[in-house]
Order: structure tokens, then sequence, then C-alpha cells
């Protein structure tokens, strides 16, 4: 049942807040909701604006923040002052971007090292976080003002890509501009949402979502069961998008027009007026024959057809990444049942048939491609608010998560493809006697042995008051939240000493290590198998070794000298056994060690039990 207030200033009744979905793009930026009357998402604008908010932050002399259509005015005049595309700087240090620092005309700082980047505007130095807050606090107050209630809660997308450190840092964003995130979620599962897939029960379908943006090209394939998105896998081009095309006009009138490089070079105006009119000329294309204009009293003209040329190289590149993307997901173009077209770019006609024609089907291109991604936000959100009961959208976790026992051993606690968000808890105990600390690590993988995994986190739960080896009970419990951030917390439960750790599952992996990760685990099964029993059987044996020796110091009066002597040789034995890589003949050993000290543990056993009895009154 929706809550119902009544907002005290206007004594109108008012329904519990809404949660908006947002789409935090490269190029531009929007906010959805879920219409109360209609329940069909819909993006906000403001009367007849578009409800597209260009991703661009400009400061004035004073360092005030403008985002938006104004904040682009700025691009070419005032390049050091205005930030664009800095979502390709999330959760990036300096070395990742090296390659393309020449990109950004404002000024990236180069520390040369690990740590994450910054952006430095007059004396004042900006995060990427810092950045998209700004961004997101434009969105959050337009919002406000055509919803007239305050908006404090948000879905917001992020590419299927991105790993952890790049969705905390759009998270930190969120929380920054004053919003609570309630969830990220996978642009190509915002789309695909939008488009009502998904949310069909039992349907069960792999898709293909082809993304073209701005600056950036995305093919996701997914697969779709029960409402559960498996990103299947990724592939583009992180530079290549509609202002590629744009660029491309631009040359094309230069050279028409016999206008040089310098002579753009030489003015600023110039060259973001000819941008412009490129970019004008581009959308005019996508329902037209032919576009002109006059421009400083030349004419610009361009036909469709020689627009369509002059992008047919970036269309191939973007076919080759969904050629490759097919490859690693393991499928073939006509695997995929539904595809559907997301970004402004898609718009182009051109773009659309060679997709069409690559998938040998119709795309689906119903809904607006720039705004899709935001409408199935809003979509997640209105699941989220609990509107929309029937569906709970689920991920899964791409590999297993466990901790690492006795020997190097993985003991997976949450087996790969577990829907998150989900709790597992396993108790252990401690090796020795007296044992105050245990370590704690986590691991991601398929394999048996820790060290062919993956190391997340290690964390040492001290403070174990001393107790004999086997008597603690540490549970171990993970616990992974709706955006794939996992907990693990470690707790004696005797003493209720207790030490937790936040670790990213994901962080730095991408889809096709993942993959890789998954393959090797099958590759090697067989040597793995071997490989744990062999490792059980020492851990085993140095148990033994361990508790026959400690028994022989407390209980050696009631051993027999040739006893000792036989059990001394038997020890030696299975020492030995324990250096060789040899399961059986360990196994073999500690039976026969088990054979020559059972008679003397039952001796023991009665002697105890005897002393027990002569205390107490019966
Ligand atoms: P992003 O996801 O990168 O933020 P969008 O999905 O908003 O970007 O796409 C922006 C791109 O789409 C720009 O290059 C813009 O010029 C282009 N675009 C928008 N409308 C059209 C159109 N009608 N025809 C061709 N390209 C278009
Ligand atoms: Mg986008």
């Amino acid at each position: 049942m929706a809550k119902i207030g009544i907002n005290i200033a206007t004594g109108s009744l008012q329904q519990s807040e809404m949660i908006v979905g947002i789409d935090l793009g490269t190029t531009n930026s929007l906010v959805a909701i879920i219409h109360p009357e209609s329940k069909k998402p819909i993006a906000l604008k403001e009367h007849d604006s578009s409800s597209l908010v260009p991703s661009v932050v400009h400061f004035d002399a004073l360092e005030n923040a403008i985002v938006g259509e104004l904040a682009k005015t700025f691009l070419e005049t005032d390049p050091a002052n205005t930030i664009f595309s800095a979502k390709r700087l999330m959760g990036k240090s300096y070395n990742d971007i090296k390659q393309n620092a020449s990109f950004f005309t404002y000024k990236v700082i180069d520390n040369n090292d690990d740590s994450l980047v910054k952006v430095q505007v007059g004396q004042q130095f900006y995060s990427p976080i810092d950045l998209s807050s700004f961004i997101l606090k434009e969105l959050k107050s337009r919002a406000e003002h055509i919803l007239k209630t305050p908006v404090t809660k948000a879905v917001i997308t992020v590419p299927a890509y991105f790993n952890d450190a790049q969705r905390q840092a759009t998270r930190d964003a969120g929380k920054l501009a004053g919003l609570d995130v309630l969830r990220i979620v996978n642009e190509p599962t915002a789309a695909a949402l939008a488009y009502g897939l998904g949310l069909e029960k039992d349907a069960d379908k792999t898709i293909a979502v082809y993304d073209l943006g701005g600056g950036t090209f995305d093919i996701s394939i997914l697969k779709i069961t029960n409402g559960i998105f498996e990103v299947l896998s990724t592939n583009g081009d992180t530079y290549l998008g509609g202002d590629d095309f744009d660029r491309a006009i631009v040359k094309y009138w230069m050279n028409e027009i016999g206008m040089a490089d310098t002579d753009l070079q030489a003015s600023k105006e110039l060259s973001q007026g000819l941008r412009l009119r490129a970019e004008e000329a581009k959308k005019h294309l996508s329902i037209h024959d032919v576009f002109s204009v006059d421009f400083n009293g030349d004419k610009l003209s361009i036909t469709k057809n020689t627009f369509e040329e002059l992008i047919q190289p970036f269309i191939e590149k973007t076919l080759k990444c969904c050629v490759n993307a097919l490859q690693d997901a393991g499928l073939k173009a006509t695997d995929i049942e539904t595809v559907v077209m997301v970004g402004g770019s898609t718009r182009v006609p051109a773009v659309k048939n060679a997709v069409s024609s690559l998938f040998n089907q119709p795309v689906h291109d119903e809904v607006n491609p720039d705004e899709v991604v935001a409408l199935g936000a809003a979509v997640q959100a209105d699941i989220l608010a609990g509107n929309n009961k029937e569906f709970l959208l689920l991920d899964i976790t791409p590999l297993s998560l466990g901790i690492e026992t006795m020997g190097g051993l993985m003991d997976v606690l949450i087996p790969r493809n577990s829907k998150i968000p989900t709790k597992v808890g396993r108790q252990y105990t401690t090796q020795k006697d007296g044992q105050s600390g245990m370590r704690i690590a986590v691991y991601q993988g398929e394999r048996d042995l820790v060290k062919d995994n993956r190391k997340l986190a290690e964390f040492n739960l001290s403070g174990i008051p001393g107790m004999p080896a086997g008597l603690p009970k540490v549970e171990v419990s993970f616990l992974i939240n709706a955006d794939g951030i996992l907990m693990v917390t470690a707790k004696e439960l005797r003493s209720g000493i207790e030490q937790s750790i936040e670790v990213k599952p994901q962080y730095g992996l991408t889809d096709a290590e993942v993959e890789r990760m998954l393959l090797e685990s099958i590759t090697h099964a067989k040597d793995d198998i071997a490989i744990r029993a062999l490792v059980e059987a020492r851990t085993e044996g140095e148990q033994i070794l361990d508790v026959t020796e400690k028994f022989l110091v407390k209980n050696g009066s009631l051993v027999t000298k040739e006893e000792m002597m036989a059990t001394a040789q038997a020890m030696q034995a299975l020492q030995l056994a324990l250096t060789m890589d040899n399961k059986n003949l360990i196994q073999t050993k500690i039976e026969e060690l088990n054979e020559i000290t059972r008679p003397f543990a039952e001796r023991a056993m009665d002697a105890a039990v005897g002393e027990a009895l002569k205390g107490k009154n019966i």
C-alpha cells in the first residue's frame, strides 16, 4: 500500500516520496519518473524544452558552476573552464587516461600515479565525483521544480562495464548532490526494462543492446531469465560516437569551402559555429535528404548520401564490436531474440539499417533512444518503491566468493550465479590451542586452491580469548547488497568479538577476465580435485601429528615403552609422507598411526572417566 502524506503548506494530499530514475550520460543526462496516473515512464522536461541536459559544467570567474545547455555554449570559447565528459574520468587514475589525455581540453592533473584524477579549474581542484555531483544537483533541482516536491531518492545508471570503483564513485556523486542512491543499474538493463523486457514472468530471452551516444559506443549481450539480467558480454569503443559524425561533416565542409585547419584554430567562434551547424545537419539528415545553411556568407550543404558515406567507417567499427561481443558470449547473430537501440546517434537511419541487417531482424527503436535508459531507470525506481511488487530485479554474482582454509584451499560461501542480495554464514574454528587470532582472506574465483583465484581482501580477527583448539566458534558471514558490494564479517560466537570489512568483488575485473577465470576452472577441474584431496589429506595428517604429540605429553604415563617407540616411528613415517605429493601414502600412514594409538587413547578415556567419577557423588 502506498503511503499518503499531507502537505502542511498546501493542505493537499501527497503520495509518498517519488524515486526518480537518472541517466548520468557522457554527453547528456536526464531524469525520468513513472507518471503517477498513467503508470508509464516519462522523461521530465520543462514546457517545450528538451528533456536532455548536456553533461557539461562551466565555471565562471567566481567559480560558480553552471550546468547544461548554457554551459555547453562555452565549450569552444572557454575550454579551460568548461568540463565535458567527466564520466570518462570516474574512478580513473591519470595513468588510466594517459593515452587519451589530449582529448581533454581542460586541465587534468598529471600526477602520473595511480591515485584518482583531479581536474583543475582556476585555483580549484575538482574530482570527477564533484563534477558529476554538479550535474546531478542540476537534475535534482530541475526535477523538484517540475514535480514541485523534494526529490531525494534516485536510481542512477552506469555502463555495464563500469567496475566497482566507478560504481562507487557514481554513488558518491549522488550522495554529494543530496541524493540517496537506492540502486546503481546497468544502462543496457535499464534500456531493456524500458521496453518491458524482463518484466514478463518466466521469459527467457537473449538480447543485444546497441548504444551509440555522443562519444562512446557500447554493445551488451544480456540474458534475461525470470527477471534476472545477466551480462553475457560487453564490447565497444570508448572514443566513438555522434561527435565523430559531426567532425566528419565539419571536415567535409572545410574541404568544400576551401578552409584550412589553421583557420579553425585561429577562431574558436568559427570552429564552434561549424561544429554546431554540423550537428544540426546530422540531425536534419536523420529525417530529410538534404541540409543547407548560410554560414558567414558561405553556403554549407550536404546530402544524406554523402553523410552516409562519411560515417560508413564508424558504423563498420561498431559492427565489428558487435561481432566480437557475440563471439565472447558464444552466440551467433541469429541467437539474439531482440535488439534494442539506445543513444541519440541510433536515430541515424544508416546506423539502424546496418544493425538490423547484422542481426537479421528489425530493431527496437520505438522508445526515444536518448531517453530510454532514464525511462528504464524510472521503471526500476518504481519497482524499488514497491509499486510494482510482482517484480524483484535481481542481479547475480559472476564468480564464486569464499575464504581461504587450511592448506590454501578455497572454501566457497557464495557460489557463482547466486542471486544478489544474498547472505551466507559458516562456522570455523581454530587449529591451535590458545590461538588468539584468525586470518580471514577473501577470494573470488572457481579454482580449488586460493592461489589460483583472485584475492579481494584480508583481515584479522584478533582478541579471541585463549581456548583449546577447535573450541572457538568463528562465524564468517558474507553479505552482498543489491549493488554487488560484499561485506565480510567474522565473529567469535563465544566471546562476541567481531571484525568486518567491505570488499568490492568485481573491482577491476572485466567480463573477459571473468570468462577466463571460469574457463580455467573448467580446464583445471581434474587437477584441482586431485590437489584438493592431497591438501585435505595433508591437513588431516598435520592435525593428527599435533594431537598425538599433545596426548603423549599429557598422558605419557599410560603408554608403555614399546608403544611409545612404535608411535614415534609411525609419526616419523607420516611426517615424511607429508613432504611427498602422494595422497594415498599420507592416508596409509595416518591409518597406521591411528592403529597404534587407538588402544591407549581408549585407556586414557577410561582413566579420565574414572577421575571424573571419583570426584563426584552420584
Ligand atoms: P550519451 O549517452 O553519450 O550521453 P546521447 O545518447 O544523449 O549521449 O547521444 C548524444 C548524441 O546523439 C550526440 O552526438 C547527438 O548529436 C546525437 N543525436 C541526437 N539526436 C540525433 C538525431 N536526430 N540524429 C542523429 N544524431 C543525433
Ligand atoms: Mg547514454
